[in-house]
């Protein structure tokens, strides 16, 4: 029983250094891409930004989805190229469309910690010309568990240089108030569990009002993400919620229909 757990373990071990080769191979030969997803304001509904999702093609196994593949990237570190091939493409991809738009792209916690983060960074805002003013980094919580102090001196450095910082996923995660205290961030993206159907629909609610008022006494904007429904917008709009993304408007979608939202109607 034992050897065979063992090698069951040894398996998956494999098959996991197999993908984060893949992986590296797979930025090369150009089966990476990225889908936008509108973020919207949500009183006038104009469209103020979106975020950038990765998305891999492979050649036998079709398409992957971020939930299986970025945790073996982040495990086995080809999460570092990865994520500046991303950086970079969200650069040019949003100039050469012209989306002018500001652009929310997803940082591991592994990336900040790559010791040359931001230079690298500094580099292709360089080489590619992007406004910083129109760029966003999306962090979670797990960025602060490993080594805190360097998390928060890297994302202090970042904002000097002009990027925007948001914190992903609150909600899910410890959702520390001791960690707000101290925090580096520009924004806050409430996760849909606040207002998604659930046992009692008032708690969750009355929880988010509650968290929005305290945010926004810190200067912190807010994005309701995973909105789904339409009638959960009067309810994000009474709790003074600023901004929304989710399925209930717009889908993430390569950059040439993107482009087309953004030039039709409001
Ligand atoms: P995330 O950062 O929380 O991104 C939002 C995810 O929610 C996306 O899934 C998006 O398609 C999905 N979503 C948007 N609106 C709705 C909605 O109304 N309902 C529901 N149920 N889902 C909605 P996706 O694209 O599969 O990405 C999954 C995760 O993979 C992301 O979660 C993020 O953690 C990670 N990821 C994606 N791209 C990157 C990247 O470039 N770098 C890094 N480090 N992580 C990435
Ligand atoms: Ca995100
Ligand atoms: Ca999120």
């Amino acid at each position: 029983k034992i050897c065979w757990y063992e090698r069951e373990m040894d398996d998956k071990t494999r098959q996991r250094n197999m993908m984060a080769a893949d992986i590296r191979r797979g930025i090369h030969a150009g089966e990476f891409s990225l889908h936008y997803q509108a973020i919207r304001n949500i009183k006038d509904r104009s469209i103020t930004g979106y975020e950038a999702l990765l998305r891999w093609q492979h050649p036998q196994l079709g398409t992957i989805p971020p939930d299986v593949f970025i945790p073996i990237a982040e495990e086995s570190g080809a999460i570092v190229p990865l994520g500046y091939w991303v950086l970079e493409q969200v650069c040019n991809e949003s100039l050469e469309n012209g989306l002018n738009r500001k652009v929310s792209v997803n940082i591991s916690p592994v990336q900040l910690r790559h010791r040359s983060f931001i230079e690298k960074v500094r580099e292709i805002l360089m080489r590619t010309a992007y406004p910083v003013s129109l760029l966003e980094f999306e962090v979670t919580e797990t960025a602060f568990v490993i080594n805190k102090q360097l998390a928060f001196s890297v994302l202090h450095h970042l904002q000097k240089m002009g990027i925007s910082i948001a914190l992903d996923d609150f909600g899910t995660g410890y959702s520390s108030l001791g960690l707000l205290k101290d925090l580096p961030i520009d924004v806050m993206k409430l996760d849909g569990v606040f207002f998604r159907v659930s046992v009692d629909v008032n708690r969750g609610h009355t929880i988010l009002k509650y968290i929005i008022d305290m945010v926004k006494e810190l200067n912190i904007s807010t994005v309701a993400e995973g909105v789904e429904r339409e009638e959960q917008v009067e309810f994000l709009k009474s709790a003074g919620c600023d901004l929304i993304q989710g399925f209930a408007f717009y889908r993430p979608m390569p950059v040439e229909q993107f482009e087309e939202v953004l030039d039709g109607p409001v």
